[in-house]
C-alpha cells in the first residue's frame, strides 16, 4: 500500500497536435519541484500525470503542496494503491476514505480499468464498491447524479488505486510554452499578482525592480526580493533585474516640471525594461496596473507610457478592482510581505499635483532637454541580477 498523487491535466487538453509537448513541459517542471522532495516517478496516461513515490525518505506532503502551485494543473488528489482484488478495494476505501465517508451525507463509486484482464465490468466492479461501502456506512444515501463524495477506483496494470474527488489546482498552462515576459515588480500588491496571473498562462516571467538607494531603504529592496521568492514556487526559477534608479530620478527632478515627474519616471522605467528584455530575448512587458487607480494609470497617462515601448506591455490586472487583487494575493501568498511598509522608488518624489490627462508631446518636450539613451543606459549598466531556484 502507498500513497500517489494524481494530477489532471487543464485546458492543454484541448491543444492538438503540440499536446505532447504540453504534456512534456508539465512533466519536467512536475519533476524540478519534486527534486527537493525525494525520489518520484512521474508519467502520465490518459490526460492525468501520476507522481509516484520511490521509497519510504519521499516527503508526500511537500510535494503534495509543490504540486498545488504547478501551473496546467486542473484538480489534483491523493490516491491510496492496493491489490487488484475487488475485496481488497472495498478495504482499502473503508479505510483510506473513511473520514470523508461518515462525514458525507451522499456518494457513489466511479471505476476505470486501464487493465481490461480484470473480471469485472467497470460497471459491475462500481456496485460492488457501492454495495459493500453502502453496507459499512449505512447513513449515506447513494446519489449517482450529485453526490457529496465520489469513491474513484482505478484498475491499473499492475494495482488498483482508490481517491476522493480533486480538488483544484493552479490552472493555467505549463510554464515554458508561452515565452518569456519581464515584469515590472515593486513593493506593493499587484505586481506580484499581475507576474503570478501571466505565469500561469505558461510564460517565463523574469522580474525587474527599481531602486533608489538611499531614499529607499536596503529593507524595501529586501522587501520585493523576498516577494519574487514567493512566486518562485508557481513561477520556477527566476532572474530579478535590480535597477539603481537615483539618478534618472535626480536628473527628472532637476530638469523636468514637477507635474510630469511620475510618468516622466514611469517612461525611463519602460524604456529600460524594454532594453534589458531586448538583451535578454524577453518577448514582453508586465505591469501590475489598473485602469484608473492612480494619476499614472488613466488611459492618457498608459498612452504616453506606451508610447516609449518597443514591447507588448501586459496588463493583466487591468480589469480588476483593488478588491479582486488583493483576493487573489492572499490566495497566493504574497499579501502579508506586500502590505509590509517600506517605501517604493515610486512615493519618492510624488509630484503634489500630478497630471492626469497628459499629453504625449509635453512628456517629449520635458525630455528634449535630456540625453535619455545615456541616463538608460547608465541605469542598465549599474544592474544587479539575482537568480532565484526553486
Ligand atoms: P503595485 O502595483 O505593485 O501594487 P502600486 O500600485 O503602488 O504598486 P504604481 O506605483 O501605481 O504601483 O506602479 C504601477 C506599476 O508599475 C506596478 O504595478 C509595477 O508593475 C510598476 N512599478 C512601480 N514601481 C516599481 C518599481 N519600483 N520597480 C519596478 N516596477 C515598478
Ligand atoms: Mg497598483
Amino acid at each position: 500500500m502507498r500513497e500517489i498523487i494524481l494530477l489532471k491535466q487543464g485546458e492543454m487538453v484541448l491543444k492538438g497536435l503540440n499536446r505532447r509537448g504540453f504534456e512534456d513541459k508539465l512533466m519536467g517542471n512536475a519533476r524540478r519541484r519534486l527534486k527537493k522532495h525525494g525520489s518520484f516517478q512521474v508519467y502520465t496516461r490518459q490526460s492525468t500525470t501520476y507522481v509516484e513515490p520511490q521509497d519510504e525518505g519521499c516527503d508526500l506532503e511537500g510535494a503534495w503542496q509543490a504540486m498545488g502551485k504547478l501551473f496546467g494543473v486542473a484538480g489534483l488528489c491523493r490516491a491510496q494503491s492496493c491489490a487488484k482484488d475487488k475485496q481488497a478495494i472495498v478495504a482499502c476505501a473503508k479505510e483510506y476514505l473513511g473520514d470523508q465517508l461518515r462525514q458525507a451525507k451522499s456518494f457513489k463509486v466511479e471505476s476505470k480499468r486501464a487493465d481490461k484482464t480484470f473480471p469485472m465490468t467497470s460497471i459491475q466492479l462500481s456496485q460492488y464498491v457501492g454495495g459493500a461501502l453502502h453496507d459499512a456506512f449505512p447513513h449515506l444515501a447513494v446519489d449517482v447524479h450529485n453526490p457529496q463524495l465520489t469513491v474513484h477506483v482505478e484498475v491499473r496494470d499492475y494495482e488498483a488505486f482508490v481517491h476522493a474527488d480533486a480538488q483544484a489546482g493552479a490552472g493555467g498552462l505549463p510554464v515554458g510554452m508561452g515565452g518569456r515576459a519581464l515584469s515590472l515588480l515593486s513593493g506593493g500588491i499587484d505586481s506580484p499578482v499581475a507576474s503570478w496571473m501571466v505565469a500561469k498562462r505558461g510564460v517565463i516571467v523574469d522580474m525587474i525592480h527599481y531602486y533608489s538607494y538611499p531614499y529607499t531603504s536596503p529593507e524595501a529592496k529586501e522587501k520585493v526580493l523576498e516577494l519574487a521568492r514567493l512566486l518562485v514556487p508557481y513561477l520556477g526559477k527566476t532572474c530579478v533585474h535590480v535597477v539603481p534608479f537615483t539618478a534618472v530620478q535626480e536628473t527628472l527632478r532637476r530638469a523636468c516640471p514637477e507635474e510630469l515627474f511620475t510618468l516622466l519616471m514611469r517612461r525611463f522605467m519602460m524604456r529600460i525594461a524594454c532594453q534589458v528584455a531586448q538583451h535578454n530575448g524577453i518577448q514582453a512587458l508586465v505591469t501590475g496596473e489598473s485602469v484608473g487607480q492612480v494619476a499614472s494609470q488613466t488611459l492618457e497617462a498608459l498612452a504616453c507610457t506606451d508610447a516609449v515601448c518597443t514591447l507588448p506591455v501586459l496588463r493583466p490586472v487591468v480589469g480588476m478592482d483593488k478588491e479582486e487583487i488583493v483576493a487573489v494575493a492572499r490566495r497566493i501568498g504574497t499579501f502579508e510581505t506586500s502590505i509590509l511598509p517600506y517605501e517604493d522608488c515610486c512615493t519618492v518624489f510624488t509630484p503634489r499635483h500630478p497630471r492626469t490627462r497628459p499629453r504625449v508631446e509635453q512628456l517629449e518636450q520635458a525630455e528634449a532637454v535630456l540625453d535619455v539613451q545615456a541616463m538608460v543606459d547608465e541605469a542598465v549598466a549599474g544592474i544587479q541580477r539575482v537568480v532565484l531556484e526553486l
